[in-house]
């Protein structure tokens, strides 16, 4: 253990308790590793309430290289905590259908082809909340709020904790006590009075009672903060979807933080985030090959 610092030792230190960080910290618990988990809250970005976990991204419908692999793996990761609700029906204009079946079949994403477009049937959605909570039973977590990272991580509460290894998953809010840069998208969800059929657009996405952005088309409804264009953007790509508007309830509203790449060396550790708008999907994968490095 490191001496001097005068913080409680600590073996592993995950920072942030979101979709990352409890994938890692509960990869590394099943590898026999002594783990700590100190945070704030379960999850920022990651209390999106509903999260689609789909390899098939953007207006021109490029599917990850490691999507399928990573669609797999979120999978087995997540079906113990939570319900996962399977099947995604993806509209496809006549003349994108060649190119994305050309693609599906490439990296061998299960798929149906239907009047309106793809049918995706390992593609899931889940509600990230309990998934969170019951993702974090079991694991030590510290809660509370970290002010200051030399070595020994510092809590505005005056605890300390001096880690041989850090892993910083804190996405975007505890970026800057780590030096990280990226990049902050802000969006919102929107909650829905009814229930919807799952379906996906250029534009949205449609899952259980919430309407997303699929695609965000920044420059067309303005930039962040959210502005009333992307509650247009959002409900009139509903429509074209539904035949009609969906009645909404409540919004929540949170930041997308990218990098480069999900995973990097930092002093004392590695950086495990940045993962965009595809945190749920390769976030278990990253935390994977990390944990076997480890
Ligand atoms: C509107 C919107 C819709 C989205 N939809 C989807 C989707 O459908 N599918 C999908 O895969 N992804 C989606 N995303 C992206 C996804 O939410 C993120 O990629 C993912 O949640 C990031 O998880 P994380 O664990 O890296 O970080 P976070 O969830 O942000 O967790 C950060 C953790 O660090 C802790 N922390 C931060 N600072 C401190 C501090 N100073 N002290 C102590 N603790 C701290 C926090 O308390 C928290 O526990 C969406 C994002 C937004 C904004």
């Amino acid at each position: 253990m490191p001496e001097g610092r005068g913080g409680v030792p600590v073996l592993i230190l995950v920072f942030g308790a979101g979709i990352a960080g409890l994938s890692l910290a509960r990869m590394l618990r099943a590898r026999g590793r002594r783990v700590l988990v100190v945070a704030e809250r379960l999850g920022d970005a990651s209390r999106v309430p509903i999260a689609l976990v789909n390899p098939v991204r953007g207006r021109r419908e490029v599917v990850l290289p490691e999507g399928v692999e990573a669609l797999e793996l979120a999978r087995t990761v997540y079906a113990p905590f939570s319900k996962l609700h399977f099947g995604l029906l993806r509209w496809v204009p006549e003349g994108e259908r060649e190119r994305l079946a050309l693609r599906l079949k490439e990296v061998g994403l299960p798929h149906e082809w239907r009047r309106e477009g793809v049918f995706l049937p390992t593609v899931f959605w889940l509600e990230t909340g309990p998934l969170l909570a019951r993702m974090a039973e079991g694991l030590e977590i510290a809660f509370g709020r970290a002010v200051a990272w030399d070595g020994t991580l510092h809590l505005e509460d005056g605890r300390r904790y001096t880690p041989e290894l850090l892993v910083y998953a804190g996405g975007a809010r505890g970026a800057g006590l780590f030096g990280l840069g990226g990049r902050l998208v802000a969006g919102i969800e929107l909650l829905l009075e009814d229930w919807v059929e799952p379906a996906l657009s250029h534009r949205v996405f449609l899952a259980g009672n919430a309407l997303g952005g699929s695609y965000l088309n920044l420059e067309a409804y303005g930039e962040p903060p959210p502005t009333q264009g992307e509650v247009e953007w959002l409900l009139s790509g509903a429509e074209a979807l539904l035949g009609r508007r969906p009645k909404v309830v409540s919004a929540w509203r949170g930041v997308r933080f990218r990098l480069f790449e999900p995973l990097t060396a930092i002093p004392g550790g590695y950086a495990l985030t940045g993962f965009g708008s595809t945190g749920f999907l390769l976030a278990p994968l990253w935390a994977k090959r990390l944990a076997e490095a480890l």
